[in-house]
């Protein structure tokens, strides 16, 4: 019988955390396998999608030569509305007009087929259309490759990278991790709306390569927890919006019927009129944070990415946390295959040593109790916003109340959606979860 290949480690998933663990260690020589299941990378994928650079300057420091980008962003706008407005705050600055930016929007598709381009040329070798469907282990646990869904398509390695995404059912499948829960993962929907390069310029104020990014929650969620964002791209706009799975399976409202509500706001719509709507696509967030991160590391595997949990979902961070985990597992197995040291449960555990060091793990455990604070509170998206909302009309208001009388209606509305105290006590909660 023909032995099956064998390689120095497998990677399953060509997203941006698996790019950066293939790219890692096949740039140091060691022989990689990477395997997605997708006609070719990008194409499952779905982001916003925001580009930290930081994280992939890391890996190719001069990415802007020839990476996929749409537009340096040098506005960001956070919106809170209700039914009919909004209150917002904006942060512009042509400091970000910067010899090299700092964030940039992308469109997945092409951004990963550039980023596979640069693993495969760094020695990579991917095999797509190719489904891992478990893990092969020997009798006492230890991960030695992988069964895929091709013709006798087992294949070995010293170690594998499993970066197959939020779902990570090869994981679960080999009960290296749990199955996910509906309250710890978000449903996101995203549409692309093409507009012409000058009208995007000419509606958000922008030249040449400038971008703005709004960032939006309320009542367009119908009180479930979750967000809505708008991106501009050079010539379409990128608009989604998600909350989580577990309201939505008790939520009146679907996916759909929310981003109906946030693209037909009077807020948003004038931004998105005339645009032809060419994609629609939906996909999981994990929201969980720090306290859904499963086991990382093991006897011959390691966990990067969004199968990891590895999302700060208040930043909307996600790729630099994939591209630095990947990284990071990439740096350490190198290190280990160099020394000889083998791939074993103490070994990696250097992998999760790392990363405590980083912005990755030291940003989710930050903000380790928010995802609960955020969930138990609903009226942060229903009420509050339609407070602020009233509130900031009658004070702009020249309606003949003298300004003490506006005083005094803002306060009567403010005891009347919630008492002072419990407004105090979610400021005291939220400076807890956040500290
Ligand atoms: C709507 C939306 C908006 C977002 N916006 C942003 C943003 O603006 N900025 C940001 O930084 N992050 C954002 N994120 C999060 C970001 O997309 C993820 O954190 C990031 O893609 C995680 O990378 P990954 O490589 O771990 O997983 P993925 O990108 O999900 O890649 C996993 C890959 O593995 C493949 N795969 C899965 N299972 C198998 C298998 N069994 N065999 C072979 N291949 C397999 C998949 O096809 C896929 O290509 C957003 C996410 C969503 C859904």
């Amino acid at each position: 019988m023909q032995q099956p290949p064998k390689f120095d480690v497998i990677v399953v998933g060509a997203g941006p955390s698996g790019n950066a663990a293939a790219y890692t260690m096949a740039q140091q020589g060691l022989k990689v396998l990477q395997l997605e299941r997708g006609e070719y990378p990008g194409s499952k994928n779905v982001q916003g999608a925001i580009l930290y650079a930081n994280a992939l300057e890391q890996l190719i420091p001069d990415f802007r030569e020839d990476a996929p980008l749409e537009r340096h962003i040098i506005e960001q706008r956070l919106w809170m509305l209700d039914d009919v407005s909004y209150v917002g705050m904006n942060y512009r600055s042509d400091d970000f007009n910067e010899e090299k930016p700092n964030r940039y929007t992308i469109i997945r598709a092409p951004f990963d087929k550039w980023f596979s381009r640069k693993v495969r040329d760094a020695g990579a070798t991917l095999l797509c259309e190719t489904t891992v469907t478990e893990l092969i282990r020997t009798e006492a646990g230890k991960v030695i490759g992988v069964r895929t869904d091709r013709d006798g398509g087992v294949v070995l390695a010293d170690v594998v990278v499993l970066a197959e995404g939020v779902n990570g059912l090869v994981g679960q499948r080999s009960g290296l991790r749990n199955q996910l829960k509906p309250e710890t993962v978000a449903l996101a929907v995203k549409e692309m709306h093409f507009l012409p390069r000058e009208t995007i310029d000419s509606r958000f104020n922008l030249k040449g390569a400038e971008g703005v990014v709004i960032e939006a929650m309320g009542t367009i969620t119908g009180g479930m927890t979750g967000t809505a964002f708008l991106y501009t791209n050079q010539e379409s706009i990128s608009v989604g919006v998600g909350c989580l799975v577990s309201d939505f399976k008790t939520g009146a409202d679907s996916p759909y019927a929310l981003l109906e509500r946030f693209k037909t706001h009077p807020s948003i719509a004038p931004l998105l009129e005339g645009a032809e709507v060419k994609e629609y696509a939906a996909h999981l967030i994990p929201e969980g944070g720090y306290k859904a991160i499963p086991s990382l590391y093991g006897d011959g595997w390691v966990i990067v990415g969004d199968a990891g949990q590895f999302v700060n979902s208040l930043h909307r961070e996600g790729s630099n946390m994939a591209m630095t985990t990947g990284r990071i597992a990439g740096e350490v197995i190198v290190k280990l295959y160099r020394t000889r040291a083998g791939f074993t449960t103490a070994t990696l555990a250097e992998y999760h040593a790392r990363l405590r060091d980083t912005f990755v793990l030291k940003d989710l455990k930050k903000y380790k109790d928010l995802p609960s604070f955020l969930h138990g509170n609903r009226h942060l998206f229903n009420t509050y916003p339609r407070v602020l909302s009233k509130a900031a009309q009658t004070w702009l208001r020249v309606d003949g109340a003298d300004k003490r009388q506006k005083e005094r209606q803002i306060l009567s509305m403010v005891r009347k959606s919630r008492t002072v105290t419990g407004l105090l006590g979610d400021a005291f909660r939220l400076a807890r979860a956040w500290r």
